[in-house]
């Protein structure tokens, strides 16, 4: 018998990241080759017509997991009796913008998008990678306060993933054999765990003992990594950036394996690691495979790593203040 059909928003959906996202999901890579899947495209009113673009190379890719296209300009049409919802439209940082002036800009569109939520299902699940991906999250979730704040969360997805690549060709192992988390937020502040994780079961600092490179290039090129992108390509990294936000959406509905775990951010619990109850907040997470998942308690934190940890969290406590009109307690 066929699986009930997943319904998919995706914001933002004729932008670069949209255009890499929406095929594999639709090719059945993400919920399964028996899961049909229903598209949702949200678009600002300009951008529709290049979204009608977009879902008529989808019907013409001929995947039978796809059940169907809906495209609309307004976010409660688009989120009516969703699964999940990708948010992935967001307004850009201009020339000369400051950080706070792309959290305020951004702001509107989270609260609009948050309200909306409540026509999705019941069982909905929020990934935002739109950036300020953090901020926007809190503010989404603030704004829909029926749906439990775990549902809400952010990607670091692609942070993990630059991490992995840069210690494997460093280790000389494959990409798999790397576990290493994120931290904090996905912004320059975020602190990619090298001491906590692991290569093949050993601790990352066992097997490459270059403090110095660990503190210094891995840090530096894992936080730069979209620029140098940029730079080289003259285009931002949207196929990594869609291929990340699909290994989040895995990683949460897929029980983690014993001895791994995965960066998501996620509203702290309060009980964690010094980070203050709330914060959409990256962590080391396993999911325990139906639906909910747990923060990876107990690790070890150095002076380092605590310097680190408060480096980002002083960072999101700071973006929390800058948009804290928009959040209802
Ligand atoms: P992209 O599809 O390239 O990026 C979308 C968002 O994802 C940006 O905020 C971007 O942040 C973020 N992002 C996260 N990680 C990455 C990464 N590694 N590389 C690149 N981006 C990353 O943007 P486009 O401008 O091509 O498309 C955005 C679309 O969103 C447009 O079509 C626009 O019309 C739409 N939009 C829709 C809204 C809605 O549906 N209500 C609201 C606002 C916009 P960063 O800028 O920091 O790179």
């Amino acid at each position: 018998m066929a699986k009930p059909v997943v319904k998919v928003a995706v914001t933002g959906a004729a932008g670069q990241i949209g255009y890499s996202l929406l095929f594999r999901i639709a090719s059945g890579e993400v919920f399964g080759k028996d899961t049909p899947v229903q598209l949702h495209l949200l678009e600002l009113p300009p951008a529709i017509k290049a979204a009608e673009g977009t879902a008529m190379e989808l019907e013409d890719c001929g995947f039978p997991t796809l059940a169907g296209i809906n495209i609309s300009d307004s976010a409660v049409t688009a989120f009516n009796g969703i699964n999940w919802a990708l948010f992935v439209g967001s307004k850009p940082r201009g020339p000369g913008m400051e950080r706070n002036d792309l959290i305020r800009d951004n702001g509107p569109i989270f609260v609009e998008q948050g309200k909306a939520l409540a026509r999705a299902s019941q069982d909905v699940r929020i990934v935002t990678v739109g950036n300020p991906c953090n901020t926007n999250a809190l503010i989404a979730q603030h704004n829909c306060r029926d749906i439990p704040a775990t549902r809400f969360t952010a990607m670091t997805m692609l942070d993990e993933n630059r991490a992995k690549a840069q210690l494997a060709t460093k280790a000389g192992c494959n990409v798999g054999d790397v576990n290493v988390a994120i931290w904090g937020n996905h912004s320059s502040t975020m602190y990619p765990d090298f001491e906590n994780g692991t290569i093949s079961g050993k601790k990352i600092t066992d097997v490459i003992k270059e403090r110095q490179w660990l503190e210094g290039d891995f840090m530096k090129t894992v936080q730069q990594r979209g620029a140098a992108i940029i730079a080289a390509r003259g285009k931002s990294s949207a196929a990594s950036a869609a291929s990340a936000c699909i290994d989040h959406v895995k990683r949460l509905m897929e029980r983690t394996p014993d001895g791994k775990y995965f960066s998501c951010a996620i509203p702290s619990d309060g009980n964690s690691y010094g980070v203050p109850a709330g914060l959409i907040f990256s962590f080391p997470v396993r999911s325990l495979g139906d639906g909910k998942y747990e923060i990876v308690k107990g690790l070890p934190i150095s002076d380092y790593g605590k310097k680190k940890i408060e480096e980002t969290t002083k960072e999101l406590l700071a973006e929390r203040e800058v948009v804290k009109d928009l959040l209802i307690k």
